[in-house]
């Protein structure tokens, strides 16, 4: 039997990780659901959070039909609760802070893209 795994909180951010956003639109990242949903299914918290806010973070699950795997939508505060144990961001500065998984910048659409379901690999680690 193996030892169970602790519940950790894994924050996705929103601009160029999870969405190519542009005026217009928002183009989802390949792999967006299914990592969001494996990670889910293993126990984890999923939630959502952006410096454009709480609000804009709810739209972006709405528009996605994210809402089954997230539990939450923040805006990025330090003190966000609960607290972050991974995060998966764009930016490296903030996954020096929190700890987690630094993706490519999502700024143009392309479906080959696998970096989310990659970081989804590394989290859950092998099957
Ligand atoms: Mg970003």
């Amino acid at each position: 039997m193996s030892e169970p795994r602790p519940s950790l909180n894994v924050y996705f951010d929103v601009d160029h990780t999870l969405v190519y956003p542009t005026q217009a639109a928002s183009a989802l990242r390949p792999g967006a659901r299914e990592a969001m949903a494996r990670i889910k299914a293993a126990g984890h918290g999923v939630y959502v959070w952006s410096a454009g806010g709480q609000t804009y973070s709810e739209r972006t699950v709405e528009r996605h039909g994210l809402g089954a795997w997230v539990d939450g939508c923040f805006d990025k505060h330090p003190r966000v609760d609960p607290p972050p144990d991974v995060i998966i961001d764009d930016d490296w500065y903030l996954v020096e802070k929190y700890g987690g998984y630094l993706v490519s910048q999502y700024k143009a659409v392309n479906e080959r893209d696998r970096e989310l379901l990659d970081v989804a690999g590394r989290i859950l680690g092998p099957r």
